[in-house]
């Protein structure tokens, strides 16, 4: 699209500066011309890691879920549209499946540019990794996958682990039948420092000339009266990555999920599915950020408080299933519990032009859920291409996701 297009100066609040704000904005800044400004308005912004000492309890609400995840790229496979019939979809799990699959051209976008930042920009707090999981109960769609599919990425090394190595791994964990690992694959991605990363992206924006404006809104209508344009008769055009769109989306809820940040520095991914349902894993954070134990994922659990005898668990689960990397509780050294909520969304990320009333004009892109991270900036990318479509007067927006 060329810039030109544009006849006159074009500003662009983004609302939220969590890693899908903050994608978005500089995706936007990127494209529009120097003259533009973008803003974020946020009521949180990104705060440092916890292993220099500083509290993120105290810094960040567990509604700030951009500074509680892990974060590790881990796909979510999807049955492809063929085998609805044969393996007898109903309309819901049809429409769940083609969710993923629009969110997979998402992830493997993002894991692009990911790799990119991570070999360029070591300090951004990105590392390609390998990954490794074990599922208890797989379902049929990871069943269906064969050694050298693109699962993460094109480039990712995918290996689906045979039959003695399976053997192997459960006689590690001395595991009985009804909790062995009946399917496990290997292959190659990357990790998330989540502090550094956000305040390298906050940074990024800042440098290119970006503004920022610490606001807790009452509501999203409430950006567009800030007053930022330059021009005070232009009204804004209004990005909306508040994570959880004010809740006033039914579709919306949270998903609470508890970890324990430990100094121990692991070199792999590892998740681990359990037929109860639980998970256990293991995400080492880049630039000695120490590893995320974890985790819970808790439908509209309300409590921002860590649960000591989830902690425990989680810890003990580590050991039992991971013992490489910790053998014993007592040489756990740990920093901090983290309890942050997922912004969940019924029909998954919502990106998608609203224009409400009075020529105003809202792109949202909220609703990330267990995801944010991992289709960040392809996410971003599409934010973005709306953005331009708007600021050029396309009346015919797209509404897709
Ligand atoms: C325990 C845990 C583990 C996770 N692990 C992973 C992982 O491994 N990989 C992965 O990809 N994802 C993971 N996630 C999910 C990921 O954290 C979220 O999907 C992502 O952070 C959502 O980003 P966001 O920018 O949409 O929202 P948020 O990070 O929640 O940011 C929302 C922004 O909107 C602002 N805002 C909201 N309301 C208002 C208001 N009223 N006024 C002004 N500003 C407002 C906030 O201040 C904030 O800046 C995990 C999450 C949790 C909790």
């Amino acid at each position: 699209m060329s810039l030109t297009a544009f006849n006159q100066l074009q500003d662009v609040v983004v609302v939220g500066a969590g890693v899908i704000g903050l994608s978005a904005a500089l995706s936007i800044q990127q494209r529009l011309p120097k003259s533009s400004i973008v803003s974020v308005v946020a009521s949180e912004f990104p705060c440092p890691s916890p292993i220099q000492g500083h509290n993120t309890a105290e810094t960040a609400s567990a509604d700030y879920a951009s500074m509680w995840a892990g974060a590790h790229y881990r796909p979510i496979p999807y049955m492809p549209q063929s085998a609805y019939a044969e393996q007898n979809l109903s309309q819901h799990q049809q429409k769940f499946h083609d969710q993923l699959a629009q969110e997979k051209q998402l992830a493997v976008r993002t894991a692009k540019i990911m790799k990119d930042i991570a070999q360029q920009f070591p300090e951004s707090g990105i590392q390609i990794v390998p990954a490794e999981e074990y599922l208890e109960t797989p379902p049929q769609e990871n069943l269906l996958l064969k050694t050298g599919d693109v699962y993460a990425s094109g480039d990712d090394c995918f290996r689906v682990l045979d039959r003695t190595e399976l053997t192997a791994l459960n006689h590690k964990t001395a595991s009985r039948h009804e909790d062995e690992i009946k399917w496990a694959c290997s292959y190659e991605t990357y990790v998330v420092n989540v502090h550094v990363y956000c305040g390298w992206l906050l940074h990024r924006f800042l440098s290119n000339g970006g503004k920022t404006i610490t606001r807790n809104l009452g509501s999203l209508a409430d950006a567009f009266t800030l007053g930022i344009a330059k021009n005070g008769s232009q009204t804004p055009l209004l990005v909306n990555c508040s994570g959880r769109n004010f809740d006033t989306d039914p579709a919306t809820k949270i998903i609470r999920g508890q970890t324990v940040l430990v100094r121990n520095q692991y070199n792999k991914t590892i998740t681990r599915q359990c037929a109860d349902g639980t998970w256990s894993f293991l995400i080492p954070r880049p630039l000695n950020g120490g590893t995320i134990v974890g985790g819970t994922k808790e439908i509209g659990d309300d409590e921002t408080h860590a649960r000591p005898e989830t902690r425990n668990k989680l810890l003990e689960n580590a050991t039992h299933y991971f013992p490489d990397f910790v053998k014993d509780m007592k040489d756990f050294d740990i920093v901090t519990d983290n309890v942050g909520r997922r912004p969940w969304r019924e029909g998954g990320l919502r990106i998608v032009v609203e224009k409400p009333e009075d020529g105003r004009t809202v792109v949202h892109g909220y609703g990330a859920g267990g995801r944010g991270y991992e289709l960040s900036w392809g996410a971003a990318e599409k934010i973005c291409d709306l953005v331009l479509k708007c600021l050029q007067g396309e009346d015919e927006v797209m509404v897709k996701l």
